[in-house]
């Protein structure tokens, strides 16, 4: 690898180096929990240890679940805790304009097309893929003829917009998972990119603002592993002059996008004590209340440096403590997902 703090692209032939921008992109839906301050402490090493910038961006784009004054709550936590950012935050329901321009762009170039199915249909026509639940649509819509597509457009029918998905194969190199290959069409299926209520789904809006704003090193939980492969699908799709991240496979004679130079680490989940994920709803686990119980911000992150295998102990530190002997190694060993103690989290002895 060069430079630490560089990430090399090459262009017209020669090596260039870009800085390192990283973010922090919490879902203003509620109080931040520990897992969202494990991925927020593990995206703030990765771009601070890389002497990068690390960018905030508020992902208020599903409004009917954003909470009133949840960015402002989740902006103090992360004060608190020390976990500081560079520039103004960007809110997503601020970049319309960005996400109408990308659409409008797929559309130009014939690789979206407007969805009329409800949820029960697609439901009742696909079968759930590698039993976590992903849904693959089935591409009814994309086999309508064009004279029926307009016609149902025309009468002003209630339809999302999906981009076609290839069969293609996306490979990525990620820190602590390794080499991923995912095959578009059979693996993710043709994706909502703008909701049936007219609302951007997160797909678009997130790589649109990662392209926009810079970002070269992603930092989030392994549940998006799949997420990623399709956003550097859209990412090529909407940036198709970087030819050189799309190269010829020998596999299948499929060509391959790959993530030309974006960094991907994506983190083992945390579940709850009982053994299940942890969702925003186990109020016990959630900045809020944790804070009025007196758990020291020193603590959360000791904790959630635990978490990451960072250090053999749970014991109160700051980030910068962290930073000082940081290294994905330990993680890259062992990413077993890890259950949150809340004794230990609260420094009681287990
Ligand atoms: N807003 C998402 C979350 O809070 C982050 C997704 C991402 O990192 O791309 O889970």
């Amino acid at each position: 690898m060069g430079k630490r703090n560089e990430r090399n692209e090459l262009n017209d032939g020669n090596i260039i180096a870009r800085p390192v921008v990283g973010r922090l992109a919490p879902s203003p839906t509620g109080r931040m929990h520990i897992g969202n301050v494990y991925a927020a402490l593990a995206a703030w090493l990765s771009a601070r240890s890389a002497g990068g910038r690390l960018m905030l961006r508020i992902e208020d784009i599903d409004t009917p679940r954003v909470r009133p004054d949840a960015d402002r709550w989740i902006m103090d936590d992360f004060a608190w805790l020390g976990l500081e950012w560079d520039g103004d935050p960007v809110y997503q329901s601020q970049r319309g304009d960005l996400y109408d321009q990308a659409l409008h762009d797929l559309r130009e170039r014939g690789l979206i097309y407007p969805c009329f199915c409800s949820r029960a249909e697609i439901r009742a026509a696909s079968a759930p893929q590698e039993g976590d639940g992903y849904v693959i649509y089935p591409g009814t819509c994309a086999r309508l003829d064009a004279d029926e597509r307009e016609a149902r457009l025309a009468a002003g029918k209630r339809h999302s917009w999906r981009c076609r998905l290839p069969r293609r194969a996306i490979e990525f190199d990620d820190t602590i998972y390794g080499p991923q290959r995912y095959d578009l069409a059979r693996q993710i299926g043709d994706t909502v990119l703008r909701r049936s209520d007219g609302l951007y789904a997160y797909q678009l809006a997130v790589t649109v603002d990662d392209l926009t704003m810079g970002v070269n090193d992603v930092v989030r939980g392994r549940d998006l592993l799949r997420s990623t492969a399709l956003q550097l699908w859209i990412r090529s799709m909407l940036t198709p002059e970087d030819v050189d991240s799309v190269h010829n496979s020998g596999d299948f004679g499929q060509q391959n996008a790959s993530s030309g130079d974006i960094a991907f680490t994506h983190l083992p989940l945390i579940d709850d004590p009982h053994g299940k994920r942890l969702a925003k709803r186990d109020r016990a686990l959630d900045l809020g209340v944790l804070r009025e119980e007196g758990v020291s911000a020193e603590r959360i992150i000791g904790y959630c440096a635990w978490l990451l295998r960072l250090v053999p102990e749970p014991a109160p530190m700051t980030p910068d403590d962290v930073l000082a002997d940081f290294s994905w190694n330990a993680l890259r060993d062992d990413h077993a997902d890890r259950p949150c103690d809340l004794d230990a989290l609260r420094g009681k002895t287990r």
